[in-house]
Protein backbone atom coordinates (compact mmCIF):
# COMPACT_ATOMS: atom_id res chain seq x y z
CA UNK A 1 0.00 0.00 0.00
CA UNK A 2 1.41 3.69 -1.21
CA UNK A 3 1.06 6.23 1.61
CA UNK A 4 0.96 10.12 0.27
CA UNK A 5 1.11 13.51 2.18
CA UNK A 6 -1.71 15.30 3.46
CA UNK A 7 -1.42 18.09 2.30
CA UNK A 8 -4.22 21.08 2.54
CA UNK A 9 -6.98 18.59 3.13
CA UNK A 10 -5.72 16.04 -0.31
CA UNK A 11 -3.61 13.40 -0.65
CA UNK A 12 -0.47 14.20 -3.01
CA UNK A 13 2.60 11.97 -4.17
CA UNK A 14 5.94 13.78 -3.00
CA UNK A 15 6.42 16.41 -5.79
CA UNK A 16 10.33 15.18 -6.72
CA UNK A 17 8.19 11.49 -7.32
CA UNK A 18 10.79 10.09 -4.36
CA UNK A 19 10.02 7.10 -2.06
CA UNK A 20 11.25 4.68 -0.02
CA UNK A 21 10.45 1.27 1.57
CA UNK A 22 8.30 0.32 4.14
CA UNK A 23 8.86 -2.42 5.55
CA UNK A 24 6.69 -5.34 7.75
CA UNK A 25 9.12 -6.07 10.91
CA UNK A 26 6.81 -9.21 11.60
CA UNK A 27 8.92 -10.70 8.19
CA UNK A 28 11.25 -8.07 6.90
CA UNK A 29 9.21 -7.47 3.57
CA UNK A 30 8.50 -4.54 1.57
CA UNK A 31 4.80 -4.12 1.83
CA UNK A 32 4.37 -0.41 0.77
CA UNK A 33 6.38 3.03 -0.27
CA UNK A 34 5.95 6.34 1.13
CA UNK A 35 7.25 9.56 -0.14
CA UNK A 36 10.34 10.80 0.38
CA UNK A 37 9.49 14.20 0.74
CA UNK A 38 11.77 17.31 -0.39
CA UNK A 39 11.95 21.25 0.72
CA UNK A 40 9.20 21.53 -2.00
CA UNK A 41 6.60 19.32 -0.40
CA UNK A 42 7.90 20.86 2.89
CA UNK A 43 7.21 24.18 1.59
CA UNK A 44 3.91 23.36 0.18
CA UNK A 45 2.64 21.75 3.16
CA UNK A 46 3.79 25.45 5.21
CA UNK A 47 1.97 27.50 2.47
CA UNK A 48 -1.50 25.20 3.34
CA UNK A 49 -0.71 25.99 7.18
CA UNK A 50 0.34 29.87 6.68
CA UNK A 51 -3.22 29.91 4.52
CA UNK A 52 -5.41 28.61 7.03
CA UNK A 53 -3.94 30.36 9.70
CA UNK A 54 -5.80 33.29 10.24
CA UNK A 55 -9.16 31.49 10.01
CA UNK A 56 -8.16 28.69 12.58
CA UNK A 57 -6.47 30.84 15.20
CA UNK A 58 -10.10 32.26 14.88
CA UNK A 59 -12.06 29.51 15.56
CA UNK A 60 -13.72 29.59 18.64
CA UNK A 61 -12.57 27.32 21.38
CA UNK A 62 -15.96 25.32 21.19
CA UNK A 63 -15.68 24.70 17.46
CA UNK A 64 -12.03 23.42 18.03
CA UNK A 65 -12.76 21.44 20.67
CA UNK A 66 -16.06 19.51 18.79
CA UNK A 67 -13.60 19.05 15.87
CA UNK A 68 -10.84 17.54 18.27
CA UNK A 69 -13.29 15.19 19.70
CA UNK A 70 -14.55 14.03 17.02
CA UNK A 71 -11.41 13.08 15.57
CA UNK A 72 -10.95 11.18 18.67
CA UNK A 73 -14.25 9.64 18.50
CA UNK A 74 -13.30 8.90 15.14
CA UNK A 75 -10.29 7.03 16.11
CA UNK A 76 -12.21 4.64 18.48
CA UNK A 77 -14.60 4.12 15.86
CA UNK A 78 -11.81 2.51 14.12
CA UNK A 79 -9.88 1.19 16.68
CA UNK A 80 -9.26 -2.16 15.31
CA UNK A 81 -7.87 -0.84 11.58
CA UNK A 82 -5.78 1.68 12.75
CA UNK A 83 -4.59 -1.32 16.10
CA UNK A 84 -3.55 -3.88 12.67
CA UNK A 85 -1.96 -1.06 10.74
CA UNK A 86 0.17 0.03 13.88
CA UNK A 87 1.48 -3.14 14.35
CA UNK A 88 2.11 -4.33 10.96
CA UNK A 89 4.42 -1.02 10.44
CA UNK A 90 5.88 -1.15 13.81
CA UNK A 91 5.98 -5.42 14.75
CA UNK A 92 4.52 -4.49 17.92
CA UNK A 93 1.57 -6.81 19.08
CA UNK A 94 -1.79 -6.08 18.28
CA UNK A 95 -2.81 -6.54 21.44
CA UNK A 96 -0.87 -3.67 22.85
CA UNK A 97 -2.12 -1.14 19.85
CA UNK A 98 -5.07 -1.95 20.40
CA UNK A 99 -5.43 -1.40 24.36
CA UNK A 100 -2.50 1.13 24.28
CA UNK A 101 -1.11 3.03 21.38
CA UNK A 102 -4.46 3.94 19.57
CA UNK A 103 -6.68 4.33 22.63
CA UNK A 104 -4.17 6.46 23.90
CA UNK A 105 -3.99 8.39 20.36
CA UNK A 106 -7.91 9.33 20.54
CA UNK A 107 -7.59 10.19 24.21
CA UNK A 108 -4.67 12.70 23.04
CA UNK A 109 -7.10 14.51 20.81
CA UNK A 110 -10.38 14.39 23.37
CA UNK A 111 -8.22 15.24 26.47
CA UNK A 112 -6.36 18.52 24.61
CA UNK A 113 -10.17 19.28 23.29
CA UNK A 114 -11.28 19.74 26.35
CA UNK A 115 -8.03 21.19 28.17
CA UNK A 116 -8.52 24.08 25.74
CA UNK A 117 -11.46 25.12 27.33
CA UNK A 118 -9.97 25.36 30.39
CA UNK A 119 -7.43 26.66 29.58
CA UNK A 120 -6.92 30.63 31.02
CA UNK A 121 -4.18 33.01 31.52
CA UNK A 122 -3.39 35.34 34.29
CA UNK A 123 -4.41 38.94 35.26
CA UNK A 124 -2.08 40.88 37.48
CA UNK A 125 -3.24 44.29 39.38
CA UNK A 126 -0.77 46.32 39.73
CA UNK A 127 -2.24 47.81 43.02
CA UNK A 128 -1.64 51.85 43.18
CA UNK A 129 -0.05 52.30 40.12
CA UNK A 130 -4.07 52.95 38.64
CA UNK A 131 -2.70 50.13 35.92
CA UNK A 132 -4.10 46.27 34.94
CA UNK A 133 -1.95 43.60 33.20
CA UNK A 134 -2.92 40.19 31.67
CA UNK A 135 -1.32 38.14 30.04
CA UNK A 136 -2.70 36.93 26.36
CA UNK A 137 -1.75 33.43 25.43
CA UNK A 138 -2.16 33.65 21.61
CA UNK A 139 -1.38 30.46 18.82
CA UNK A 140 2.38 30.76 17.53
CA UNK A 141 1.51 30.24 13.62
CA UNK A 142 2.85 27.42 11.87
CA UNK A 143 4.65 24.61 14.37
CA UNK A 144 6.48 21.74 12.99
CA UNK A 145 5.95 18.69 14.92
CA UNK A 146 8.83 15.11 14.68
CA UNK A 147 7.81 11.92 15.91
CA UNK A 148 9.68 8.55 16.27
CA UNK A 149 8.48 5.08 15.48
CA UNK A 150 8.17 3.67 18.74
CA UNK A 151 4.83 4.50 19.82
CA UNK A 152 4.08 5.85 16.31
CA UNK A 153 0.70 7.30 16.43
CA UNK A 154 0.39 7.96 20.53
CA UNK A 155 3.34 10.05 20.33
CA UNK A 156 2.25 11.90 16.69
CA UNK A 157 -0.91 13.14 18.11
CA UNK A 158 0.54 13.74 21.89
CA UNK A 159 1.82 16.98 19.84
CA UNK A 160 -0.78 17.37 16.68
CA UNK A 161 -3.64 17.71 19.64
CA UNK A 162 -2.28 20.45 21.88
CA UNK A 163 -0.80 22.07 18.52
CA UNK A 164 -4.04 22.43 16.89
CA UNK A 165 -6.05 22.98 20.30
CA UNK A 166 -4.16 26.12 21.05
CA UNK A 167 -4.78 27.29 17.32
CA UNK A 168 -2.04 26.76 15.23
CA UNK A 169 -1.65 25.11 11.91
CA UNK A 170 0.84 22.22 12.16
CA UNK A 171 3.42 20.89 9.37
CA UNK A 172 3.92 17.07 10.97
CA UNK A 173 6.18 14.32 10.37
CA UNK A 174 5.99 10.87 11.64
CA UNK A 175 9.21 8.50 11.97
CA UNK A 176 9.74 7.34 8.11
CA UNK A 177 9.97 3.95 9.37
CA UNK A 178 6.14 3.81 10.69
CA UNK A 179 4.13 6.33 8.58
CA UNK A 180 1.23 4.13 8.47
CA UNK A 181 -1.58 5.29 10.66
CA UNK A 182 -0.18 9.03 10.60
CA UNK A 183 -1.18 8.50 7.06
CA UNK A 184 -4.66 6.63 7.58
CA UNK A 185 -5.08 9.81 9.96
CA UNK A 186 -5.40 12.41 7.47
CA UNK A 187 -8.52 10.47 6.56
CA UNK A 188 -10.43 10.61 9.51
CA UNK A 189 -9.27 14.81 9.94
CA UNK A 190 -11.10 14.93 6.69
CA UNK A 191 -14.15 13.29 8.03
CA UNK A 192 -14.33 15.16 11.44
CA UNK A 193 -14.59 18.44 9.58
CA UNK A 194 -11.17 19.91 10.52
CA UNK A 195 -10.64 22.47 7.94
CA UNK A 196 -8.21 22.68 4.81
CA UNK A 197 -4.54 22.81 5.23
CA UNK A 198 -5.15 23.44 9.18
CA UNK A 199 -2.99 20.02 9.33
CA UNK A 200 -0.34 19.16 7.04
CA UNK A 201 1.32 15.69 7.32
CA UNK A 202 4.60 14.91 5.10
CA UNK A 203 6.70 11.54 5.05
CA UNK A 204 9.85 11.05 4.24
CA UNK A 205 13.65 10.77 5.81
CA UNK A 206 14.77 12.83 9.05
CA UNK A 207 17.74 13.84 6.71
CA UNK A 208 15.84 15.49 4.03
CA UNK A 209 12.39 15.83 4.72
CA UNK A 210 13.03 16.47 9.12
CA UNK A 211 15.68 18.91 8.03
CA UNK A 212 13.68 20.86 5.91
CA UNK A 213 11.18 21.33 9.14
CA UNK A 214 13.30 22.45 11.29
CA UNK A 215 15.69 24.74 8.62
CA UNK A 216 11.95 26.18 7.42
CA UNK A 217 12.64 30.32 8.71
CA UNK A 218 8.89 30.19 8.83
CA UNK A 219 7.75 27.58 10.67
CA UNK A 220 8.46 28.94 14.48
CA UNK A 221 7.94 26.11 17.15
CA UNK A 222 9.29 22.91 16.65
CA UNK A 223 7.96 20.07 18.94
CA UNK A 224 10.24 17.02 18.41
CA UNK A 225 10.48 13.22 20.26
CA UNK A 226 13.59 11.23 19.23
CA UNK A 227 16.87 10.51 19.74
CA UNK A 228 19.30 12.42 22.21
CA UNK A 229 21.62 13.25 19.20
CA UNK A 230 19.64 13.98 16.60
CA UNK A 231 17.69 16.71 19.22
CA UNK A 232 21.31 17.96 19.39
CA UNK A 233 21.21 18.51 15.69
CA UNK A 234 17.96 20.35 15.82
CA UNK A 235 18.72 22.28 19.01
CA UNK A 236 21.71 23.66 17.06
CA UNK A 237 20.03 24.37 13.62
CA UNK A 238 16.58 26.11 15.16
CA UNK A 239 18.58 28.28 17.79
CA UNK A 240 20.13 30.78 15.46
CA UNK A 241 16.27 31.17 14.28
CA UNK A 242 15.08 31.36 17.53
CA UNK A 243 12.62 29.14 17.48
CA UNK A 244 11.05 27.73 20.67
CA UNK A 245 11.86 24.13 20.97
CA UNK A 246 10.18 21.08 23.02
CA UNK A 247 12.52 18.19 23.00
CA UNK A 248 12.26 14.77 24.41
CA UNK A 249 14.86 12.42 23.76
CA UNK A 250 16.61 9.55 25.13
CA UNK A 251 16.35 7.65 28.64
CA UNK A 252 18.33 5.13 30.59
CA UNK A 253 15.84 4.73 33.12
CA UNK A 254 16.63 3.38 36.77
CA UNK A 255 14.25 0.77 38.09
CA UNK A 256 15.16 0.57 42.35
CA UNK A 257 13.66 -2.43 44.23
CA UNK A 258 14.24 -1.85 48.19
CA UNK A 259 13.50 -5.14 49.57
CA UNK A 260 10.38 -4.20 51.44
CA UNK A 261 8.27 -3.50 47.94
CA UNK A 262 5.12 -5.41 47.50
CA UNK A 263 6.90 -8.03 45.78
CA UNK A 264 4.44 -9.64 43.38
CA UNK A 265 3.09 -6.79 42.07
CA UNK A 266 6.76 -5.53 41.59
CA UNK A 267 8.23 -8.30 40.14
CA UNK A 268 5.13 -8.54 37.64
CA UNK A 269 5.46 -4.71 36.51
CA UNK A 270 8.75 -5.35 36.27
CA UNK A 271 8.30 -7.68 33.61
CA UNK A 272 6.25 -5.15 31.66
CA UNK A 273 8.38 -2.13 32.47
CA UNK A 274 11.32 -3.73 31.04
CA UNK A 275 10.08 -5.65 28.22
CA UNK A 276 6.97 -3.83 27.21
CA UNK A 277 6.74 -2.82 23.50
CA UNK A 278 10.12 -4.96 22.98
CA UNK A 279 11.55 -2.47 25.45
CA UNK A 280 11.16 0.04 22.78
CA UNK A 281 9.31 2.87 25.10
CA UNK A 282 11.42 5.74 26.08
CA UNK A 283 10.42 4.98 29.78
CA UNK A 284 11.37 1.67 30.10
CA UNK A 285 13.08 0.71 33.28
CA UNK A 286 16.57 -0.46 31.65
CA UNK A 287 18.89 -0.56 34.76
CA UNK A 288 17.75 -2.77 37.48
CA UNK A 289 18.75 -2.08 40.71
CA UNK A 290 17.81 -4.83 44.04
CA UNK A 291 18.62 -4.71 47.26
CA UNK A 292 21.40 -7.00 48.34
CA UNK A 293 18.58 -9.27 50.73
CA UNK A 294 16.29 -10.16 47.91
CA UNK A 295 18.54 -9.81 44.98
CA UNK A 296 19.15 -13.62 44.33
CA UNK A 297 15.33 -14.25 45.29
CA UNK A 298 14.43 -11.59 42.72
CA UNK A 299 17.05 -12.38 40.11
CA UNK A 300 15.38 -16.42 40.01
CA UNK A 301 12.02 -15.16 39.80
CA UNK A 302 12.58 -12.19 37.32
CA UNK A 303 14.04 -14.89 35.19
CA UNK A 304 11.65 -17.01 35.41
CA UNK A 305 8.85 -14.88 34.34
CA UNK A 306 10.99 -13.47 31.17
CA UNK A 307 11.88 -16.86 30.13
CA UNK A 308 7.99 -17.71 30.40
CA UNK A 309 7.48 -14.74 27.53
CA UNK A 310 6.26 -15.71 24.59
CA UNK A 311 8.27 -14.17 20.92
CA UNK A 312 6.06 -14.18 18.01
CA UNK A 313 4.16 -12.45 15.20
CA UNK A 314 2.28 -9.47 16.36
CA UNK A 315 -1.17 -10.71 15.05
CA UNK A 316 -1.07 -13.82 17.54
CA UNK A 317 -3.33 -13.49 20.48
CA UNK A 318 -0.40 -14.96 22.71
CA UNK A 319 2.48 -13.01 21.69
CA UNK A 320 4.02 -11.34 24.69
CA UNK A 321 6.72 -10.05 22.42
CA UNK A 322 6.33 -9.21 18.78
CA UNK A 323 9.20 -7.52 16.35
CA UNK A 324 11.53 -5.24 16.60
CA UNK A 325 11.20 -1.96 14.44
CA UNK A 326 13.66 -2.25 11.64
CA UNK A 327 16.65 -4.27 10.82
CA UNK A 328 19.07 -1.82 11.67
CA UNK A 329 17.45 -1.48 15.25
CA UNK A 330 17.74 -5.16 15.49
CA UNK A 331 21.62 -4.95 14.66
CA UNK A 332 22.19 -2.62 16.99
CA UNK A 333 20.62 -4.22 19.97
CA UNK A 334 22.30 -6.83 19.29
CA UNK A 335 25.86 -5.47 19.30
CA UNK A 336 24.79 -4.50 22.62
CA UNK A 337 24.48 -7.85 23.73
CA UNK A 338 28.00 -8.47 22.17
CA UNK A 339 29.53 -5.23 24.35
CA UNK A 340 28.19 -6.77 27.45
CA UNK A 341 29.53 -9.91 27.28
CA UNK A 342 33.35 -8.19 26.43
CA UNK A 343 32.75 -6.24 29.28
CA UNK A 344 32.12 -9.58 31.51
CA UNK A 345 28.43 -9.19 32.12
CA UNK A 346 26.52 -12.80 32.06
CA UNK A 347 23.47 -13.09 30.16
CA UNK A 348 21.18 -14.84 32.77
CA UNK A 349 18.30 -15.03 30.06
CA UNK A 350 17.96 -14.70 26.23
CA UNK A 351 20.35 -13.02 23.79
CA UNK A 352 19.08 -14.76 20.56
CA UNK A 353 17.79 -13.63 17.43
CA UNK A 354 14.46 -15.66 17.19
CA UNK A 355 13.61 -17.38 13.75
CA UNK A 356 9.83 -17.41 14.01
CA UNK A 357 8.95 -20.59 11.53
CA UNK A 358 7.07 -18.64 8.73
CA UNK A 359 8.69 -15.38 9.64
CA UNK A 360 12.18 -16.49 9.32
CA UNK A 361 13.23 -12.48 7.95
CA UNK A 362 11.49 -11.05 10.58
CA UNK A 363 13.19 -9.15 13.52
CA UNK A 364 12.53 -10.98 16.65
CA UNK A 365 14.99 -11.21 19.69
CA UNK A 366 14.52 -13.03 22.86
CA UNK A 367 13.93 -10.79 25.84
CA UNK A 368 17.52 -10.43 27.61
CA UNK A 369 18.56 -10.03 31.13
CA UNK A 370 22.45 -9.09 31.88
CA UNK A 371 24.05 -9.13 35.02
CA UNK A 372 26.50 -6.48 35.13
CA UNK A 373 29.14 -6.02 37.55
CA UNK A 374 29.38 -2.37 37.27
CA UNK A 375 27.11 0.34 36.82
CA UNK A 376 29.60 2.07 34.72
CA UNK A 377 29.83 -0.49 31.80
CA UNK A 378 28.43 0.64 28.24
CA UNK A 379 25.34 -1.16 28.53
CA UNK A 380 24.18 0.57 31.68
CA UNK A 381 25.49 3.77 30.15
CA UNK A 382 24.25 3.88 26.89
CA UNK A 383 20.83 3.43 25.59
CA UNK A 384 19.71 0.39 24.15
CA UNK A 385 16.43 0.57 23.74
CA UNK A 386 15.54 -2.81 23.34
CA UNK A 387 14.08 -5.68 24.97
CA UNK A 388 17.58 -5.98 27.25
CA UNK A 389 18.04 -5.38 30.64
CA UNK A 390 20.77 -4.91 33.08
CA UNK A 391 20.61 -6.61 36.81
CA UNK A 392 22.97 -4.85 39.71
CA UNK A 393 22.69 -5.41 43.25
CA UNK A 394 23.05 -2.40 45.69
CA UNK A 395 23.67 -2.10 49.40
CA UNK A 396 22.23 0.96 50.31
CA UNK A 397 20.28 3.97 49.29
CA UNK A 398 23.06 6.63 48.91
CA UNK A 399 25.25 4.26 46.77
CA UNK A 400 21.68 3.13 44.60
CA UNK A 401 20.73 7.09 44.36
CA UNK A 402 24.67 7.31 43.24
CA UNK A 403 24.07 4.67 40.57
CA UNK A 404 20.80 6.07 39.43
CA UNK A 405 21.75 9.20 38.65
CA UNK A 406 25.36 8.54 36.99
CA UNK A 407 24.18 8.62 33.45
CA UNK A 408 23.83 11.38 31.34
CA UNK A 409 19.89 10.68 31.10
CA UNK A 410 16.98 11.32 32.90
CA UNK A 411 13.71 11.16 32.24
CA UNK A 412 12.09 8.44 34.42
CA UNK A 413 12.80 6.74 37.42
CA UNK A 414 10.84 3.68 39.28
CA UNK A 415 11.28 3.19 42.96
CA UNK A 416 10.00 0.56 44.74
CA UNK A 417 9.36 0.61 48.58
CA UNK A 418 6.66 1.12 51.41
CA UNK A 419 8.74 3.34 53.23
CA UNK A 420 7.21 6.74 53.10
CA UNK A 421 10.44 8.00 54.20
CA UNK A 422 12.41 6.72 51.82
CA UNK A 423 10.02 7.56 49.06
CA UNK A 424 10.16 11.88 49.68
CA UNK A 425 13.95 11.32 50.06
CA UNK A 426 14.66 9.68 47.30
CA UNK A 427 12.04 11.02 44.99
CA UNK A 428 13.38 14.67 45.52
CA UNK A 429 16.94 13.28 45.04
CA UNK A 430 16.22 11.42 41.49
CA UNK A 431 17.38 13.41 38.59
CA UNK A 432 14.56 12.43 36.51
CA UNK A 433 11.47 14.46 34.87
CA UNK A 434 9.05 11.72 36.55
CA UNK A 435 9.45 9.42 39.12
CA UNK A 436 7.19 6.71 39.06
CA UNK A 437 6.55 4.99 42.82
CA UNK A 438 5.24 1.49 43.41
CA UNK A 439 3.82 1.38 39.82
CA UNK A 440 4.93 2.00 36.33
CA UNK A 441 4.18 4.09 32.99
CA UNK A 442 0.84 5.61 34.77
CA UNK A 443 -0.23 8.25 32.76
CA UNK A 444 -2.71 11.41 34.17
CA UNK A 445 -2.54 13.68 30.80
CA UNK A 446 -2.82 16.64 32.95
CA UNK A 447 0.93 16.03 34.67
CA UNK A 448 4.59 17.42 32.97
CA UNK A 449 6.00 15.11 30.87
CA UNK A 450 9.73 15.33 29.88
CA UNK A 451 13.28 14.38 31.03
CA UNK A 452 16.16 16.47 32.53
CA UNK A 453 19.42 16.24 31.46
CA UNK A 454 19.74 14.49 27.98
CA UNK A 455 16.71 13.45 27.98
CA UNK A 456 15.27 16.70 27.01
CA UNK A 457 14.20 20.17 26.88
CA UNK A 458 10.98 21.03 28.33
CA UNK A 459 7.85 19.77 29.09
CA UNK A 460 4.98 18.15 27.42
CA UNK A 461 1.46 17.02 29.05
CA UNK A 462 -1.95 19.05 29.99
CA UNK A 463 -1.27 23.18 30.28
CA UNK A 464 2.18 22.74 29.73
CA UNK A 465 2.03 21.72 26.56
CA UNK A 466 -0.75 24.52 25.80
CA UNK A 467 1.78 26.90 27.18
CA UNK A 468 4.39 25.74 24.82
CA UNK A 469 1.78 25.74 21.72
CA UNK A 470 1.64 29.84 22.56
CA UNK A 471 2.77 32.66 22.75
CA UNK A 472 2.50 34.98 26.47
CA UNK A 473 2.04 38.60 25.26
CA UNK A 474 1.87 41.04 28.30
CA UNK A 475 -0.49 44.24 27.66
CA UNK A 476 -0.73 46.39 30.33
CA UNK A 477 -3.27 48.96 30.64
CA UNK A 478 -3.53 52.13 32.67
CA UNK A 479 -6.76 53.69 33.80
P1 LIG B 1 15.36 9.65 15.72
O1 LIG B 1 15.94 10.79 16.44
O2 LIG B 1 16.20 8.87 14.80
O3 LIG B 1 14.11 10.12 14.84
C1 LIG B 1 13.00 10.77 15.39
C2 LIG B 1 12.33 11.59 14.32
O4 LIG B 1 13.21 12.63 13.93
C3 LIG B 1 12.01 10.83 13.05
O5 LIG B 1 10.78 11.29 12.52
C4 LIG B 1 13.15 11.21 12.15
O6 LIG B 1 12.85 11.11 10.78
C5 LIG B 1 13.37 12.65 12.54
N1 LIG B 1 14.69 13.20 12.23
C6 LIG B 1 15.88 12.56 12.14
N2 LIG B 1 16.86 13.42 11.77
C7 LIG B 1 16.28 14.63 11.65
C8 LIG B 1 16.76 15.92 11.29
N3 LIG B 1 18.04 16.14 10.96
N4 LIG B 1 15.89 16.93 11.28
C9 LIG B 1 14.61 16.76 11.60
N5 LIG B 1 14.08 15.55 11.91
C10 LIG B 1 14.91 14.50 11.94
O7 LIG B 1 14.71 8.72 16.82
P2 LIG B 1 14.00 7.31 16.63
O8 LIG B 1 15.07 6.28 16.39
O9 LIG B 1 12.88 7.43 15.67
O10 LIG B 1 13.35 7.09 18.06
C11 LIG B 1 14.01 6.49 19.12
C12 LIG B 1 14.47 7.52 20.12
O11 LIG B 1 13.38 8.32 20.55
C13 LIG B 1 15.04 6.91 21.37
O12 LIG B 1 16.22 7.59 21.73
C14 LIG B 1 13.97 7.16 22.42
O13 LIG B 1 14.41 7.21 23.74
C15 LIG B 1 13.42 8.46 21.97
N6 LIG B 1 12.08 8.67 22.51
C16 LIG B 1 11.91 9.61 23.50
C17 LIG B 1 10.66 9.82 24.06
C18 LIG B 1 10.43 10.85 25.12
O14 LIG B 1 9.27 11.16 25.38
N7 LIG B 1 11.44 11.40 25.73
C19 LIG B 1 9.58 9.06 23.60
C20 LIG B 1 9.80 8.10 22.62
C21 LIG B 1 11.06 7.92 22.07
Amino acid sequence: MNIKNYINGSFQNPIDNQWLDNFNPSNGEVYGQIPNSSKLDVESAYQAAASAFPSWSKTTLEERSRILIKISEALEANLQRFAEAESKDNGKPVSLAKTVDIPRAASNFRFFGNAITQFSSESHDSVGQDAINYTLRQPIGVVGCISPWNLPLYLFTWKIAPALAAGNCVVAKPSEITPMTAYLLGEICNDAGLPKGVLNIVHGLGTSTGQAIIEHPSIKAISFTGGTSTGAHIARVAAPMFKKLSLELGGKNPNIIFADCDYDDMLDTTVRSSFANQGQICLCGSRIFVENSIYERFKTDFVHKVKALKVGHPSHQSTNIGALVSKPHLKKVKKYIEIAKEEGGSILCGGHQVQLKGYENGYYLEPTVIEVKSDECRVNQEEIFGPVVTLMPFQTEDQVLDMANKVKYGLSATLWTNDLKRTMRMSNQLQAGIVWVNTWMMRDLRTPFGGVKASGVGREGGFEALRFFTEAKNVCIKY
